[in-house]
């Protein structure tokens, strides 16, 4: 029997399998698909997350992000950020990264999907494997989640992310972040020749369609050849009744997700596999849930208010106008998410 079942290797349950291995435990992985794996994203990696992933000894290349810019038709916002820049990076490449990384600790990755699952009072067992306790970071859509009975059904407006590369040389060094009616685009330079836009929308259309409505992001691709095809995720928001089932522990996205309006999703993803991880070495697995909310609260209420302001017809304009008057205000908020 093994101390730690991860299933999923994207950043969630590989950094999990990472720390759990550098405190010792034994670990495997299961995921059924082939590395490095892509996915819709955004791309940017909070400075707090890229700090942490070093810490982890995982290696990165990408193109640092100095801070955020908000922008609608009339309005130009800037935040720099004070603690240190985040990093613009393919998912393919941090999904390497994070690969190379278990490989360097000798954490085996099982090529499998994690299906029914079976656990008593000492030990969990899944995919022929029997370990003290599994973790479930199957993304999204969990399946296990699903399993457990953990999630909830969708309700409200259903928002949806689809992401396209560009062939373009960067022309900031910010995340930019172009607000209008239909949602929102975000623009993160990933390379010195290459930038992924991720759409954010409730509304249903295709990636080009959507990109109408932002003429001066259109305007500065023109000409900017699409690489890779494009991607989409949703809906986004997941609730979760709870992040613990007996010895099964809820991390990443699995655990519950508010939107990508903030770029969070990695960040948190990181913070709480850490406290996870903690949970486990303690044999405390009760104590996760509390420590999952301790250290992600305030991402989720701020992430939940801007969604919620984005939602309300009258106050989703005055977004953008708002920060412009408000730089200082802007700037605290954008750098407590840094
Ligand atoms: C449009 C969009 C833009 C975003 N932008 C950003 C951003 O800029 N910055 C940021 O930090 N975050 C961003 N996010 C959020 C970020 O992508 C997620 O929070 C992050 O990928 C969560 O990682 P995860 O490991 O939980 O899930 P995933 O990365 O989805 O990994 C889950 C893994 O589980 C595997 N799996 C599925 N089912 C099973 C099974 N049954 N058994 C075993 N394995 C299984 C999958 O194959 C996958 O590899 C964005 C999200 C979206 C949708």
């Amino acid at each position: 029997m093994i101390d730690l079942l991860v299933a999923g290797s994207g950043p969630a349950g590989a950094a999990t399998a990472i720390r759990a291995a550098l405190a010792g435990l034994s670990v495997a992985v299961v995921e059924p698909r082939s590395a490095p794996i892509d996915k819709a994203c955004g791309e940017g990696i909070a400075h707090s997350a890229v700090d942490y992933l070093s810490r982890l000894g995982v290696k990165l290349d990408g193109r640092p992000f100095y801070g955020i810019r908000y922008l609608d038709g009339q309005h130009q916002v800037d935040a720099r950020f004070h603690a240190g820049p985040g990093l613009g990076v393919r998912r393919t490449t941090l999904h390497q990264g994070l690969m190379d990384r278990l490989a360097d600790l000798g954490v085996e990755v099982v090529q499998g999907r994690v299906t029914a699952v079976t656990q008593n009072g000492t030990s969990v067992t899944a995919a022929g494997r029997t370990a003290r306790y599994l973790v479930a970071a199957d993304g999204l859509h969990s399946p296990l989640r699903r399993q457990l009975g953990l999630g909830t059904s969708p309700s409200g407006d259903v928002r949806r992310g689809l992401r396209q590369h560009f062939f373009v040389r960067p022309w900031t060094d910010l995340v930019e972040v172009y607000w209008s009616g239909l949602g929102e685009a975000y623009v993160t330079p990933v390379a010195d020749d290459l930038v992924g836009v991720a759409i954010l929308t409730s509304a249903r259309g295709t990636f080009n369609s959507h990109l109408d409505a932002f003429p001066s992001l259109r305007r500065r691709l023109s000409g900017a050849r699409p690489a890779h095809t494009v991607m989409g995720a949703g809906p986004l928001r997941q609730r979760v009744r709870g992040r613990v089932a007996g010895r099964v522990l809820l991390v990443g996205d699995a655990a519950g997700y508010v939107d990508a309006l903030t770029g969070e999703g990695i960040a948190v993803a990181l913070r709480t596999s850490a406290e996870l991880v903690e949970c486990v070495l303690k044999d405390r697995p009760d104590d996760y849930e509390t420590a999952w909310r301790r250290v992600s609260w305030e991402c989720r209420l701020l992430t939940g208010s801007l969604l919620w302001a984005r939602n309300r017809s009258l106050l989703a304009p005055r977004i953008v106008p708002a920060a412009a008057l408000l730089p200082g205000v802007y700037a605290t908020i954008v750098n407590r998410l840094s």
